[in-house]
């Protein structure tokens, strides 16, 4: 039997209604916040992530999906290609590629879609997943770098939490300077880590050396003491960014928004500066974190583009399901009435009463004719349909159908004309 890779996973109804629920919701609330989606490539060059996500991440050094796209003609190169591991550097590669920045607005951009890491597949992480993300990306004189962008993006993401339902979930909140802090912490982190980098992991080892923020990613248990005793980036922070990170916690504060100063959360992406935050959920277990995000200033240049500081998250959207789900949430659309063809040649008179209901905005399944009427019943049981209506050949010579309510066993007979309304306003 070929069966699903490890990592990947078949999304089945009804657990589907509730990924189309959350997906409802989170057009109509961004929709609201004025984000416009975006749809960018599910693969694009290697060298994009590399440059943006950073080559010492996890993501970028053991985690992507990497292929050599065999050259075509003689002309040609092989090029590099990836599975987009996440989505912030296409977004950015889109936004320069097409000059988003030239109307000199703010670009307030969103998508949903899948993205892939080969990690060790457990639950609530999974090698294919799916991100629900937005970006606010601009030239700096649109106001790209003010806190007030960072505060509504985090104020947009409780927003989005109450609307499908999520709740007791935790916001954490960190800033992690910008490139001058980032210099001296970063050798603040080399001189404290010297002494102490032989009893960490290997990756610790390598980082210490490379890219020392990246130890504070470290999640092997042996090593966490060792880190928590590491200098804290609170200390390192230049004025303009301790200003900036003040300005954002004032404006959660002034809106009620309760948060968590987590002095470790750098998150394991190169680009992250300032601003950096993670919701996590008490019920998904050791991947706690629904979502993560951060202000990226310098992205855009470093990809070749011009200067476009943004800020933005990305949501783990099986995440939140997982978390949804432990809530009990379930998303299921109702079957309105199930249509029970009676006899031969009845399927196409269904067939024609079901497409006046559908087009009325009911949700309407049909049976065949070869079935007994107990089997028929049976179906729409099975389905939680609430009604039961019968086409026979009398019915339709007499215009008016025998309508069963499935749950208080009662039967009526309603005219044709007055079906659609009778069954929504018996549904409602
Ligand atoms: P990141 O892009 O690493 O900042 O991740 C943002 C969010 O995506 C995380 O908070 C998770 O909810 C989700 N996520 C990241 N990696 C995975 C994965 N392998 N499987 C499922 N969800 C993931």
């Amino acid at each position: 039997m070929i069966k699903a890779i490890r990592g990947t996973r078949d999304l089945l109804p009804p657990d589907t209604d509730l990924w189309n629920f959350v997906e409802a919701q989170v057009r109509s609330v961004f929709q609201r916040y004025n984000f416009r989606e975006i749809r960018t490539p599910v693969f694009e060059a290697t060298e994009l992530f590399a440059r943006g996500v950073g080559e010492d991440t996890d993501i970028v050094s053991k985690e992507m999906f990497t292929w050599e796209d065999k050259a075509r003609a003689q002309s040609e190169k092989a090029q590099s290609l990836t599975l987009r591991p996440e989505n912030t550097a296409g977004v950015v590669r889109a936004y320069i590629e097409h000059d988003l920045g030239r109307s000199g607005q703010l670009q307030k951009l969103y998508y949903i879609g899948p993205q892939f890491r080969r990690e060790r597949p457990q639950k609530g992480r999974y090698r294919q997943f799916f991100q629900i993300g937005a970006e606010v990306i601009g030239p700096p004189s649109a106001g790209s770098e003010q806190p007030i962008r960072d505060a509504e993006v985090i104020e947009m993401l409780t927003a989005l939490l109450d609307s499908v339902g999520l709740k007791g979930w935790t916001l954490h909140l960190n800033s992690v300077g910008c490139a001058n802090d980032r210099a001296t912490y970063n050798a603040a982190l080399r001189e404290a880590l010297a002494g102490v980098k032989d009893k960490m992991c290997v990756d610790c080892q390598r980082r210490a050396e490379t890219n020392p923020l990246r130890v504070l990613d470290c999640k092997v248990p042996e090593d966490q003491p060792i880190i928590e005793a590491l200098p804290k980036i609170s200390q390192y922070l230049d004025e303009p960014c301790r200003q900036h990170f003040a300005e954002v916690k004032a404006i959660l504060d002034t809106m009620g928004i309760t948060y968590q100063i987590n002095e470790r959360m750098v998150r394991g992406l190169d680009y992250y500066t300032r601003t950096t935050f993670e919701f996590t959920h008490g019920d998904l277990g050791a991947q706690s974190a629904v979502l993560g995000g951060g202000r990226y200033d310098g992205l855009s240049e470093s990809l070749g583009g011009p200067k476009a500081p943004g800020i933005g998250f990305a949501i783990g959207e099986d995440r939140m399901i997982l978390a949804l789900q432990a809530q009990q949430a379930t998303a299921s659309v109702p079957v309105d009435a199930y249509i029970a063809p009676l006899g031969a040649g009845m399927n196409r008179h269904a067939l024609k009463l079901a497409r006046e209901l559908r087009d009325a905005g009911l949700v309407v399944d049909v049976g065949d004719e070869g079935f007994r009427l107990k089997k028929s019943f049976e179906a729409a049981e099975k389905m939680s349909a609430r009604y039961v209506v019968i086409v026979g050949e009398n019915e339709i010579a007499a215009g008016a159908f025998a309508v069963k309510d499935i749950k208080k066993g009662e039967q009526a007979t309603v005219n044709r004309a007055e079906l659609a309304s009778s069954l929504r306003t018996k549904s409602e």
